[in-house]
């Protein structure tokens, strides 16, 4: 383990940690940058989604999503029992759609933090917030929508 590194200015004996060397003041670390550290990969968003409901969404650092959808998937499960079966249509519907989500997320917040990253000042980048409340309320109403055409048909 080693607690010291050598300063790639004037090579004497510093601290690990430390990001500029005290003894010549050359920068030895550059300090990391924030989306280095937020990269998704949508490849393990979409199995995450895959394997749980809501999963993947919290991978990608939206976890207020990624809930709802687990509430919404245990809803749809609870549903699908309760008709014997015909209910988990809509959660399949559901699942496949949180894969999908979960895929597309990733790849949107990437491109976004890319866009930091590098300083562009494109400023047309707001309407994704109501993008994705849309979404979900299109989901809610989907399934809204087969409730009430399930409780009709018993
Ligand atoms: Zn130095």
């Amino acid at each position: 383990m080693s607690t010291t590194k050598y300063c790639s200015g004037c090579g004497s004996q510093i601290a690990a940690a430390a990001e500029i060397c005290p003894k010549c003041g050359v920068r030895v670390a550059s300090p990391l940058s924030p989306s280095h550290a937020q990269i998704k990969n949508p490849g393990i968003a979409a199995v995450l989604s895959f394997f749980f409901v809501g999963l993947g969404q919290i991978y990608n650092g939206q976890i207020g999503k990624g809930v709802a959808y687990m509430i919404i998937g245990f809803v749809c499960v609870v549903i699908g029992i309760a008709t014997l079966g015909v209910g988990f249509i809509l959660y399949a519907i559901f699942w496949i759609y949180t894969i999908v989500d979960a895929y597309k997320s990733a790849e949107k917040i990437n491109r976004r933090q890319a866009k930091y990253s590098y300083g562009a000042v494109e400023s047309a980048s707001s309407p994704k917030q109501s993008h994705t409340l849309r979404n979900v309320a299109l989901a809610a109403l989907l399934i809204l929508f087969f409730v009430l055409a399930l409780m009709h048909r018993l």
